[in-house]
């Protein structure tokens, strides 16, 4: 049994000093009971906890770290970077041979302005898309994460034609009113919206492939008739690629499923660990972005040449290294059969939403493909499920609305693991 008293000691002391004693929510595991573990540090595939426990890590930072934790080719590149100064706030080489990277890597992207989190990336892209078109409406799908924008923080009412109300105090009713939702993988819901606010959207925003209600992919043609909405009623169309960026291809998820949006929001990989994120698209867009255009947006450490220097490397090697694409996906995949098998023998008869190198498991038999069917999910069983794991030494994403991310650290023997684990596991739970 692994057991950790620093953790929890730390824990404790944490929460009089930071809100719940963390930096951000997700990593308190109130969703599914315990204390977090406080690490220390990570290799490869593994991180180290403050009591010395090794963990099988499935998170890998919740996305970025693609190449396992403390890669040579990006902390290599880091330590080059450093002695130059950490920050110059004017502008360097890198932080055009970085967008020259992107613009040739993400197929709708022509130019691009980076920034420094998802966040900032989505909340600048609907501001672009608002000054452009001129109109002050958007739609989002519940149950997509575009960080903590006021804008994004708006639940769907009942049913899909309902405005939006403030999912957080502190959101005004005001922002709240500009954001319309609709269920994911409803292309009737979004064009009755659509029809309904005729004139007045701005921009459609979606998680290509929906990472946070955990991993739910799109129906064949939605994001097609997305885009075809889009052209005919002059929105833009946003995929936030913060999660899918250069993580289910070079170019994401558009690439994958050949559909070109307007605008795209990066994060995560593209940072290699630091934190950066970028938004970027069609040249008549972002020409409305200051200087170059009336939008403004700005950042102090914007294009910070560390940050820079470990996303080059990155995305130098992932553009170079194709073949990590296939690895990955034949690694998940092995993964998920070996869990489908384990399900078949216990006689659960669970679902599991996979692609690339994400998947999700959901403790429902009916199939997962919006908000409402995820939420069919036994959230009680995940969290006995998640304690058995994190005790067999696996770290799973403390919560059932969030995708695992493989690394390419994730060996066949790591995959063998994992594997026993599970069926443990699934079993410890079932009890
Ligand atoms: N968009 C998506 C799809 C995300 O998954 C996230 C974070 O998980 C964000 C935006 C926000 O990114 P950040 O946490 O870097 O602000």
């Amino acid at each position: 049994m692994i057991q950790a008293p620093k953790s929890n000691e730390l824990f404790l002391r944490a929460q009089n000093s930071i809100p719940g004693g963390v930096n951000s929510p997700v990593r308190a595991f109130r969703a599914v009971g315990g204390n977090p573990r406080f690490m220390v540090s990570a290799k490869g595939p593994y991180m180290y906890d403050e009591d010395g426990n090794r963990y099988m890590d499935l998170i890998n930072s919740w996305g970025p770290m693609i190449l396992g934790h403390a890669a040579d080719v990006v902390n290599e590149a880091v330590k080059k970077a450093i002695p130059n100064s950490l920050s110059f706030g004017a502008p360097t080489r890198k932080e055009i041979e970085i967008a020259e990277l992107i613009v040739s890597m993400v197929p709708s992207i022509e130019k691009v302005r980076m920034v420094n989190s998802g966040t900032e990336a989505t909340m600048s892209a609907i501001r672009v898309a608002r000054g452009y078109t001129g109109r002050d409406k958007i739609i989002k799908f519940e149950g997509c994460y575009h960080g903590h924008g006021d804008s994004f923080l708006i639940a769907a009412g009942s049913g899909a034609i309902t405005l939006g109300v403030p999912d957080s105090p502190g959101v005004t009713k005001g922002t709240a009113n500009d954001t319309l939702t609709a269920p994911y993988n409803n292309l009737k819901a979004v064009q009755t919206l659509v029809e309904a606010n005729k004139g007045q959207v701005a921009a459609i925003i979606l998680e290509p492939v929906a990472g946070n209600m955990g991993l739910v992919t799109p129906a064949d043609g939605f994001l097609q008739g997305l885009r075809d909405l889009c052209d005919k009623e002059g929105i833009v169309l946003i995929f936030d690629e913060v999660m899918t960026g250069f993580r289910l291809s070079p170019g994401g998820a558009q690439q994958l499923y050949g559909v070109t949006p307007d605008l795209s929001t990066l994060g995560k990989i593209i940072g290699g660990g630091m934190p950066v994120g970028a938004y970027g698209g069609k040249k008549e867009i972002m020409d409305y972005v200051a200087p170059a255009g009336p939008v403004y947006q700005a950042g102090t450490l914007s294009g910070n040449p560390i940050a820079m220097s470990a996303g080059m490397a990155m995305l130098t090697y992932l553009n170079d290294h194709p073949e990590v694409y296939t690895q990955l996906e034949q690694t998940t995949l092995k993964m998920v059969e070996g869990m489908q098998a384990n399900m078949q023998k216990l006689g659960l008869n669970f679902t599991i939403n996979r692609i690339g190198s994400m998947f999700s498991i959901f403790f429902t038999d009916q199939p997962v493909y919006d908000f409402e069917s995820a939420k069919n999910s036994d959230t009680a069983f995940f969290g006995r499920y998640f304690n058995a794991m994190l005790q067999r030494g696996i770290y799973l994403a403390p919560s059932q609305y969030e995708a695992l991310f493989v690394s390419t650290a994730i060996s066949e023997e790591l995959v063998a693991q994992y594997i026993q684990a599970n069926y443990e596991s699934l079993q410890q739970a079932l009890q």
